[in-house]
């Protein structure tokens, strides 16, 4: 049966050989080992033990891990790089965006002429150019509705644009 000095030095003999204890511990558990078979034996083996794990190799990495990781960064870019070809045309957005905000404008001056009644025949420069923009606006479905929606942000955001055009 061990003394309880020797339960405690063994519970601290982990930190002990790792160098976490504060010195005056230290001094204590090392002075102990120094007279105490049983825990130095302990010491020993737990040393042993500690040097056999950092000596034992890492567990091999599976055959082909590279090929594979590389294999799915691959992947990664690849998807990536097909997501940037089915987005529209950046550039065609915006100008698609300009084009809508512009015809919107003429459909609101279209309506206010209609109100006033001023416009009822297809002869005034603004009317033909609100027939054309409605055509344009039927051809819009065409277009994504990124575009339809970049132009409203485009009216609400800016309508002196819209409106001055
Ligand atoms: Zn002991």
């Amino acid at each position: 049966m061990s003394p309880p000095v020797c339960h405690w030095v063994q519970s601290v003999l982990a930190a002990y050989l790792a160098g976490e204890l504060k010195p005056s511990t230290a001094d204590a558990v090392r002075r102990h080992l120094a007279r105490c078979d049983e825990c130095r034996k302990y010491a020993t083996e737990l040393e042993e033990t500690w040097n056999l794990l950092d000596e034992a190799p890492l567990p091999p990495v599976r055959p082909g891990f590279t090929e594979r990781m590389m294999a799915r960064v691959v992947e990664e870019k690849e998807l990536r790089a097909l997501e940037a070809r089915m987005r529209p045309n950046r550039i065609l957005r915006q100008v698609a965006a300009s084009v809508l905000g512009v015809a919107a404008g003429l459909l609101i001056g279209l309506a206010l002429y209609s109100w006033t009644g001023q416009l009822r025949e297809p002869k005034s420069p603004i009317e033909r150019e609100v027939s054309r923009s409605i055509t344009f606006l039927e051809d819009a479905d065409l277009l994504d509705e990124i575009a339809v929606i970049e132009a409203i942000d485009r009216l609400t955001g800016s309508t002196d644009r819209a409106s001055g055009a």
